[in-house]
């Protein structure tokens, strides 16, 4: 990733990819105490156009709330590095990736008085979990590894250290061929992917884990209107890791991810093992809005 051709906007100024490095000392390298976001960039008739960019910098700045960094920069400034980047790098469509960290002026657990840094970088990636994936659905395991629990984490940040956990649960399964692993919260209950959120269907109604151990995601939100505005009825509950092996559909949502239908649990097969219906119908509404071919969703748009 290091050493591409490119800009970086690095506290304020666009540097050279090749040239946007930190310290070996940083604080965040060590503790893992940094903030960042996922933000995707599609190509549209009218040039790039970044999905739900207000949303994703405002989690950002919640994010560095709830961990008590400071930013130097307002939600503003950073929605127009943002910007920035995507047209400076000529992408037309891209992953954003803003990131938040502690400099490296002392080491120690205390980030007191230590600077704090961001950087936004932006670069082509395609569909997370395959175009096949896409369209046929995945094979996803349940891993050992439980998501986090509200007393030790605070899961509405999109913290850097958080993802040990998703990547321990992703290695788990991925060594046994599966394509991504799903995680239960520390009750034993349905969280989300390791990057992404989860949801199901059952005779007719979508039903998604509630946020108390998964991250409030941005595409779960976007496919709570979607869904609204198809007439399906989305509920939010616990789900047990049976009752997931039973569903009618089921799929995964997130910038990376997109809408990824899951075709099968633990070596169970969900529905016919097949993109279902109302994934597909998700799906198809969620694809038209992020290519700027929705009136109705043109407002999660933000034309570079
Ligand atoms: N859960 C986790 C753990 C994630 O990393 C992501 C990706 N940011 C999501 C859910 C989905 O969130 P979003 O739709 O905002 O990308």
């Amino acid at each position: 990733m290091a050493n591409r051709d490119g800009f970086i906007w690095m506290d304020g100024k666009l540097v050279p990819w090749r040239d946007a490095n930190v310290h070996v000392l940083t604080h965040t390298l060590h503790y893992g105490m940094g903030v960042f976001e996922g933000i995707r960039a599609y190509k549209t008739d009218a040039g790039p156009a970044i999905f739900r960019l207000k949303e994703h910098t405002r989690r950002l700045f919640n994010s560095a709330k709830i961990f008590q960094m400071k930013m130097n920069y307002t939600e503003e400034e950073i929605s127009k590095a943002t910007i920035q980047v995507v047209k400076e790098n000529k992408l037309a469509s891209c992953y954003i990736r803003p990131i938040v960290w502690i400099g490296s002026e002392k080491l120690g657990i205390s980030a007191k008085n230590n600077s704090t840094h961001v950087a936004v970088a932006a670069w082509e990636w395609g569909a997370y979990l395959g175009e096949d994936g896409l369209n046929k659905g995945i094979r996803v395991k349940t891993s050992s590894f439980t998501r986090h629990h509200v007393n030790v984490s605070l899961v509405r940040a999109k913290a850097s250290g958080y993802y040990i956990n998703s990547i321990l649960a992703n290695q788990e399964v991925t060594a046994h061929g599966y394509d991504e692993a799903l995680l239960l919260d520390t009750d034993g209950y349905v969280s989300e992917g390791s990057g992404e959120n989860v949801f199901i269907v059952k005779n007719g109604i979508v039903y998604t884990p509630d946020l108390a151990s998964c991250l409030d995601g941005i595409t779960r939100d976007a496919i709570f209107t979607i869904a609204k505005d198809l007439g399906i009825e989305v509920r939010e509950k616990r789900i047990t890791r049976d009752e997931m092996y039973c569903c009618d559909e089921a799929f995964f949502t997130g910038t990376a991810a997109e809408v990824t239908p899951i075709r099968e649990l633990d070596d169970r097969m969900i529905g016919d093992g097949k993109r279902g219906p109302i994934t597909t119908k998700i799906q198809q509404v969620f694809f038209d809005a992020v290519a700027g071919k929705s009136d109705k969703y043109r407002h999660w748009l933000t034309v570079v």
